[in-house]
């Protein structure tokens, strides 16, 4: 092989740029949550913004996950769980139950409000367990119409890659294509892995980031537990080397610039923000039906 002919090659994951990112654990009304995103350290993985690990948490009869109504601008929220079920009901009138492995995809654009609350299980002992993402909206379409979509679990393609259990909750990737619509170029895949099997994935984008649901991996060479992100911008693919059995999930995408974030609002100009706080402070956002209660605007 010539030198040429080298240098054509991918550079090699030593040259790829490797954050560990730490979550803050919250407590979300009863429940904990580890937000991963954005972190101090390291603000946005592609166009995701936020990254909420809830759970898994077990209720008694009588509680649930009870997330008043509340607005969110600029954004797309994404929706996944491994346990458990929410109720979502929103301002355009939507009600929809979300159960393991469908997607709820909320696009807020110019606004939404939303409720997320417990179903039918609020009577009994009920379990939680998922991840909820916010999606920044590229500059044009920061301020679209807000929309709804629901996809039940078995729209989302499931495929084995040696033996890695993926499914792609969003874009296009190994030859299949999520039917989750995407604002812009994005990946949102979760992988399963059963102790000591090992597998390469390729990877595409620029920006990308694997994160520890459970268990135990290698992940290019950094150990990765649950509730740990490793960012991995420039890396070619990932090498999984799986310590226990385990459950990932793998975030990426190109950049769409950087997005002021306050409470649930994201823009690119902080006087959207502004203007938002002010119209949820006066009342003029929307009503969910269905949904009378509402979270103030944060002092
Ligand atoms: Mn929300």
């Amino acid at each position: 092989m010539t030198d040429e002919l080298k240098a054509q090659r991918p550079a090699p994951r030593a040259s790829s740029q490797v954050s560990v990112i730490e979550p803050e654990h919250k407590d979300l009304g009863g429940f904990s949550v580890k937000r991963v995103l954005p972190a101090r350290t390291h603000r946005m993985v592609g166009p995701f913004i936020f990254f909420d690990h809830f759970g898994p948490a077990d209720f008694p009869p009588g509680e649930g996950i009870q997330v008043r109504p509340h607005p969110h601008i600029g954004i797309a929220t994404i929706s996944y769980l491994f346990e458990g079920q929410i109720v979502h009901r929103d301002s355009l009138g939507y009600t929809q139950v979300i159960r393991p492995g469908a997607v709820n995809l909320m696009t807020s654009g110019a606004g939404i409000v939303h409720s997320e609350r417990a179903g039918d299980d609020l009577d009994t002992e009920s379990r939680l367990h998922g991840l909820q993402l916010w999606i920044a909206l590229p500059d044009e379409l920061e301020h679209t119409d807000p929309g709804f979509i629901h996809y039940p679990a078995e729209d989302i393609p499931g495929f084995e890659l040696g033996a890695a259990r993926l499914r792609l909750i969003m874009g296009a990737w190994l030859g299949y294509q999520s039917p989750v619509h995407q604002h812009s170029p994005t990946i949102y895949a979760e992988c399963s892995l059963p102790a000591e099997a090992r597998v390469n994935l390729p990877m595409e984008h620029a920006e990308i980031a694997v994160y520890g649901v459970s268990g135990r991996v290698l992940a290019n060479g950094h150990e990765l537990c649950s509730g740990t992100m490793l960012a991995l911008n420039g890396a070619g693919e990932i090498e999984l080397e799986a310590t226990q059995d385990s459950r990932l999930v793998i975030i990426g995408g190109d950049p769409v610039g950087e997005r002021h974030i306050w409470w649930n609002l994201v823009a690119r100009d902080k006087a959207d923000i502004e203007r938002a706080k002010a119209a949820w402070k006066a009342g003029e956002f929307a009503r969910v039906p269905g949904d009378d209660e509402f979270i103030p605007l944060p002092d």
